[in-house]
């Protein structure tokens, strides 16, 4: 799914030709202009060539143009796109932000696991903050990761994103960011309490959002690539902090499934140890190849070992492999869903249930282990990269 190419771009109205770079970059007439965007790509400022600032807009949430001011206009605005009128126009759909609604039916039949994507009318499935819908079809994320496509020119094929898919991944990404953020403001809140320092206190206590939280812990979106090409042994893989590879051997609906977010949060484990390294060795300029979580792991009898999970391996979890790596992209998903083995039914002395007992102690010590390291781990990292 290329986002930006793949959609029909004007390259000149009647008042203006557009250039375009990734996105929509200036407009032509008399003089050039360029467009200055936030977060959902909405144009927020316009500039002359010398940098003046000539037009600026604020919207609400949901695209209603709360203020503009300036002498320069633009036919675009609410995540850059056509406006004209109070409408947007997202190509198959006019949406009417002043009610956040679609002026015609979606398409696509919605998706049961998200009822709320079932609602043919709503835009968005009502959460515009972590969405945005360029197809004017179904909700398409651009919060948290970026979705790229890998076009086999020797098989003409490609394991190509949909938007069901590409709604697994942000789904699980934004209960990702969720953790990261309540693990840093945990963090930073038991530091403040250590510490005396009223300044630093007032700068520790201001709290960070899971949007910040996760593209400070990333280094930015963390790109999502369907390879069109398979791979032995596994089905997906982290690439660096920043980077997921999925190979075509994936089961083909997995993404499109519920389940599917437990899968993507396992990667999201792998990548996560990736961007906690890239700070590590920055930190301490030494062993480069240092994994601080698996060295943990790998050296903890109450940890190494694959008892302690809730559910059963392709349910809770991922991975059967009982490498520390794998052991702790598993205890990943567990953190992030907070899901652990059953409290025991049986008192713990006794024997006759001693593998079930010992489930739920490994299960405590997994989740005792990510309780301790993660808020530490995510803190050190977003400090970092401040
Ligand atoms: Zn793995």
């Amino acid at each position: 799914m290329d986002l930006n190419t793949g959609l029909t771009q004007a390259l000149s109205d009647r008042t203006n030709n557009y250039i375009y770079g990734l996105d929509r970059i200036a407009q032509m007439n008399t003089a050039t202009e360029y467009f200055l965007g936030d977060a959902l790509g909405s144009v927020r400022q316009i500039t002359n060539t010398t940098g003046a600032i000539t037009y600026a807009s604020a919207y609400d949430p949901y695209g209603v143009v709360a203020s503009t001011s300036g002498s320069s206009q633009t036919s675009y605005g609410y995540t850059n796109e056509y406006t004209s009128q109070g409408l947007i126009y997202l190509r198959s759909r006019v949406y009417f932000p002043e009610s956040g609604r679609f002026t015609t039916k979606d398409t696509w039949e919605g998706d049961v696991n998200y009822p709320l994507s079932l609602n043919k009318w709503n835009y968005v499935e009502g959460n515009p903050i972590n969405f945005v819908d360029p197809k004017g079809r179904s909700s398409v994320s651009l919060n948290f990761g970026t979705y790229e496509d890998d076009y086999d020119d020797k098989h003409r094929s490609v394991p190509h994103w949909t938007n069901k898919e590409a709604y697994t991944v942000e789904t699980a990404l934004g209960r990702i960011a969720w953790a990261y953020a309540n693990a840093y403001n945990k963090e930073a809140a038991r530091r403040v309490s250590e510490e005396c320092d009223p300044i630093l206190n007032a700068v520790l206590l201001e709290k960070i959002d899971p949007f910040t939280a996760f593209h400070k812990v990333h280094g930015g979106r963390v790109t999502f690539k369907w390879n069109s090409f398979g791979a032995n042994g596994y089905w997906g893989r982290a690439i660096s902090p920043q980077k997921v590879w999925f190979y075509s051997n994936t089961p083909k609906d997995l993404l499109s499934s519920y389940i599917g977010q437990r899968f993507v949060t396992h990667e999201m484990g792998h990548v996560f140890e990736n961007a906690y390294s890239e700070v590590y060795q920055q930190y301490t300029g030494t062993d480069k190849e240092y994994k601080p979580a698996r060295n943990l792991v790998a050296t903890n009898n109450n940890l190494n070992n694959r008892n302690g999970f809730a559910g059963v391996f392709l349910d809770w979890q991922w991975s059967n492999d009982s490498s520390s790596g794998e052991i702790f992209a598993d205890m990943f998903v567990g953190w992030v869903f907070n899901s652990w083995a059953l409290s025991p039914t049986v008192p713990l002395s006794d024997n006759r249930y001693k593998q079930q007992n010992e489930n739920y102690l490994f299960g405590l010590s997994k989740s005792e282990f990510m309780m301790e390291y993660m808020p530490i781990w995510i803190y050190d990292t977003i400090q970092h990269r401040l």
